[in-house]
């Protein structure tokens, strides 16, 4: 437990150097596609139908037809190798489930058709006052405050029984059957997934990266267009 700090002072760090490799490699695909006599940038702004433009064409059709399909391909992978790890039933996303929205923003948002808030607010109830939480798994509370920005806001699962059973596991609902289903979660040193996260957060920061980068591309290009 006592190296989870410094664990995620390095993933800020690797999330960076995994950042601009990804820069890299996407601008040299970007360059694969560049016409050989063209001397320009991909954001500078071009005459329709030049072969500026169509090279900016060409560009976007690849963030929609490969890179896009690439992503959304390993990513699954990633999810589907998620089922070679199980629970073990440590009770702490049932016990200690956070979000970045305080329970009224939560009832809001489940108002409003929000279908993940919907779920949550159906099964978790807050703490009422926040030295209940810290009692649960400090460190595991302490990481998660001090590296989600802006506050965060823990709940706990009525159904959980004091032996740390669910006392409706079979009718559970699907976001307690399919936890955790985002390796860039921060989870907590005692989930059985904890080492499945360990294993593809670098596939998955790439993959959370490339998505950043190609946004961002995309909104830079077509404003030129
Ligand atoms: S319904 Fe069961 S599995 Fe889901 S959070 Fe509550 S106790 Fe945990
Ligand atoms: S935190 Fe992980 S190991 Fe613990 S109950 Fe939840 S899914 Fe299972």
């Amino acid at each position: 437990m006592s190296d989870l700090n410094s664990t995620l002072t390095n993933m800020k760090k690797k999330y960076r150097e995994i950042f601009k490799k990804s820069v890299d490699a996407i601008q040299s695909r970007i360059d694969e596609l560049k016409p050989t006599k063209l001397n320009a940038e991909i954001f500078d702004n071009f005459a329709k139908d030049s072969i500026g433009y169509q090279w900016q064409q060409a560009v976007l059709d690849m963030f929609e037809n490969d890179i896009s399909h690439e992503i959304y391909r390993k990513w699954q992978e990633i999810i589907s190798y998620r089922n070679n790890f199980e629970c073990k039933g440590c009770a702490t996303c049932c016990n200690l489930a956070c979000s970045e929205f305080s329970p009224e923003e939560l009832k809001q948002k489940a108002d409003n058709g929000d279908k993940f808030a919907k779920q949550f607010t159906q099964i978790f109830i807050p703490y009422k006052n926040s030295n209940e939480p810290k009692k649960i798994y400090p460190e595991y509370l302490k990481l998660l405050s001090e590296n989600v920005e802006g506050d965060v806001y823990f709940y706990h699962c009525p159904k959980l029984t004091e032996c740390k059973r669910c006392s409706d596991y079979e009718n559970r609902p699907d976001i307690c059957k399919h936890f955790p289903d985002n390796p860039l979660d921060i989870l907590p040193e005692s989930c059985g997934f904890y080492n499945w996260r360990k294993e593809v957060e670098p596939v998955a920061m790439m993959l959370h990266a490339m998505v950043e980068i190609i946004d961002y591309y995309k909104e830079k290009i077509k404003e030129q267009m």
